[in-house]
């Protein structure tokens, strides 16, 4: 991207806007009486939680080696999705851009928000073809392009990142829920490149906060300050703030978690090779498994029939369903199951 100004890009009434912030937490006030929200005085839970989320950003801001004004916090990232697209699409004008197949919230809070959603078909690897990215990307003009690596349903990281981020004229969101277990490197550092860039991560997965609902962004401070402008002002509660600061002080036992679950990942597509059902197993670079089945109707009920959840992805992605790693003896029921589809 040659040239680049963010506010040719922002919906024109979001760039009138501030971001909120309550009084207290605009001021250092050590032992000061609240009487200024209407709370009650009684109870733990009895004062909204910091609007800015300063002691979380400044743990993520130390992990992450990145400024905390280069942070947003959400409730999930599926909460900084919708903020984006707030910022940055005009209803009934804008579209965004979305991998096909790729995760489905990209397109919900577009269509929401009244936008198009264009979608960049996968070739049969699922990996961007650049000629068609190059044209979709001229044709349509979208303001936002979701790009999602690893990507969810499909498993895989997609190859030269770096590569649509130079070449789109407008936001791209490289969303990493996943990136963990993947091995590869996160884009945060690229973001002193390319001002168009924001990186969205998760507790949901890796970290297994998912009950917590808290996702980050990440990206220039001028960006950053646009999606906290448009976020509600206590988007993020204080048991999940707190539960989040407490266990990245306790990272070695998240560490040992996703060892665990690569671990099963190994388990599981070695057992996967004597399962006569199965017609092929996608490489993945997440905890899920995309697999395509003889007879994909039948697998997915009796897997139902004996209560075992999986995501049928089938008609869109023909005779597949998505499988996440679960523990070892969940793993053993679903192959157990699978056993009996023959
Ligand atoms: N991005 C992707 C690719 C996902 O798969 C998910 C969850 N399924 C999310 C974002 C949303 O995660 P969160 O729980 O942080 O809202």
């Amino acid at each position: 991207m040659k040239e680049f100004n963010i506010n040719s890009l922002v919906r024109k009434n979001i760039l009138e806007l501030q971001p909120y912030i309550s009084f207290r937490d605009h001021n250092e006030f050590e032992n000061a009486v609240l009487l200024d929200a209407n709370e009650s005085p009684f109870g733990e839970l009895s004062r909204y939680p910091d609007s800015t989320q300063k002691k979380l950003k400044q743990k993520l801001s130390e992990i992450k080696n990145i400024s905390a004004n280069q942070i947003a916090v959400g409730n999930g990232s599926d909460e900084l999705i919708d903020l984006i697209i707030k910022v940055f699409c005009e209803p009934k004008k804008d579209s965004i851009l979305m991998m096909n197949p790729s995760f489905a919230m990209y397109g919900f809070y577009a269509s929401i928000n009244e936008n198009k959603v264009i979608k960049l078909d996968l070739n049969a690897d699922f990996e961007i073809v650049k000629d068609d990215f190059i044209r979709i990307s001229k044709d349509f003009k979208s303001k936002v392009f979701f790009l999602c690596s690893p990507n969810n349903p499909t498993g895989n990281s997609i190859k030269d990142i770096e590569f649509y981020i130079k070449n789109f004229n407008g936001i791209v969101v490289v969303d990493e829920a996943y990136i963990e277990f993947s091995g590869e490197k996160s884009c945060i550092e690229l973001l002193e490149k390319y001002p168009n860039l924001i990186v969205l991560q998760t507790f949901s997965k890796a970290w297994g906060m998912a009950g917590a609902r808290v996702g980050m962004a990440y990206s220039s401070e001028e960006i950053i300050r646009l999606i906290n402008t448009v976020k509600a002002p206590y988007n993020v509660n204080s048991l999940s703030s707190n539960k989040v600061i407490e266990l990245i002080d306790k990272q070695e036992n998240v560490k040992q978690n996703i060892e665990s679950i690569l671990n099963e990942i190994s388990w599981l597509e070695n057992e996967f090779q004597s399962v006569n059902c199965i017609k092929k197993v996608y490489p993945t670079d997440a905890n899920f498994f995309l697999i395509e089945f003889e007879d994909v109707e039948k697998v997915y009920e009796k897997l139902l029939e004996k209560e075992i959840l999986t995501s049928k992805r089938s008609p869109q992605i023909p005779n597949c369903i998505r499988i996440n790693v679960g523990n070892r003896e969940e793993n053993i029921q679903l192959i157990n199951v699978l056993n009996q589809c023959e």
